[in-house]
């Protein structure tokens, strides 16, 4: 899916209790959510998100998530393909043997689950020079946010952020 961490087969597991709860509510909010996004005045919506993509990583802190690298993948563009080799030091195409593979879309993706590049600890051991998808994700600072409403439901059901995000932005009077 483009613009989107992709689905390695199966769904997220909850680690916790109050992932549960959250995962649960936004499951129930989902028709909720996609009325709000393709009827809701998108002006106010995009003005509201610098503040509450702020808001949400106050408090979320991804190194006790990793739910998204734990579970999808990124694209890897030509660029990110030419910039993580570079920084690897190795030869496109032994990086792309090693890491990668072609989904159904024509896009490469990682080839294990999790992520290779994830650590224990949840650290990415690429961060500098992580996918552009990787930086983007959840994308609760950009208008694809809004626009793309198919991708952010998904990401709605896994990332604690965006459910936070869309949970604020149903109350945008
Ligand atoms: S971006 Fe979302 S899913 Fe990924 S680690 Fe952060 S909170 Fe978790
Ligand atoms: S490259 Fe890094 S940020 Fe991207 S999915 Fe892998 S571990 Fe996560």
């Amino acid at each position: 899916m483009e613009g989107s961490h992709k689905n390695n087969s199966t769904p997220p597991a909850a680690s916790a209790e109050h992932d549960l709860q959250w995962q649960k509510k936004s499951a129930s909010q989902q028709k909720t959510y996609a009325r709000m996004l393709q009827r809701g005045d998108k002006n106010k919506m995009l003005k509201q998100l610098p503040e509450l993509h702020e808001e949400a990583f106050s408090h979320i802190n991804c190194l006790n998530c990793a739910a998204c690298c734990k579970n999808y993948s990124p694209r890897f563009k030509t660029p990110d393909i030419k910039r993580i080799s570079k920084y690897l030091r190795l030869k496109e195409s032994r990086f792309i043997d090693r890491y990668l593979q072609l989904d159904d879309e024509g896009d490469y993706v990682v080839n294990q689950k999790p992520c290779p590049f994830l650590g224990s600890d949840n650290r990415c051991s690429i961060y500098e020079v992580r996918p552009s998808d990787c930086a983007r994700f959840p994308y609760t600072n950009e208008d694809v946010l809004i626009n793309r409403p198919r991708i952010t439901l998904k990401n709605s059901s896994f990332c604690p952020a965006v459910f936070f995000v869309l949970e604020k932005l149903l109350k945008v009077k």
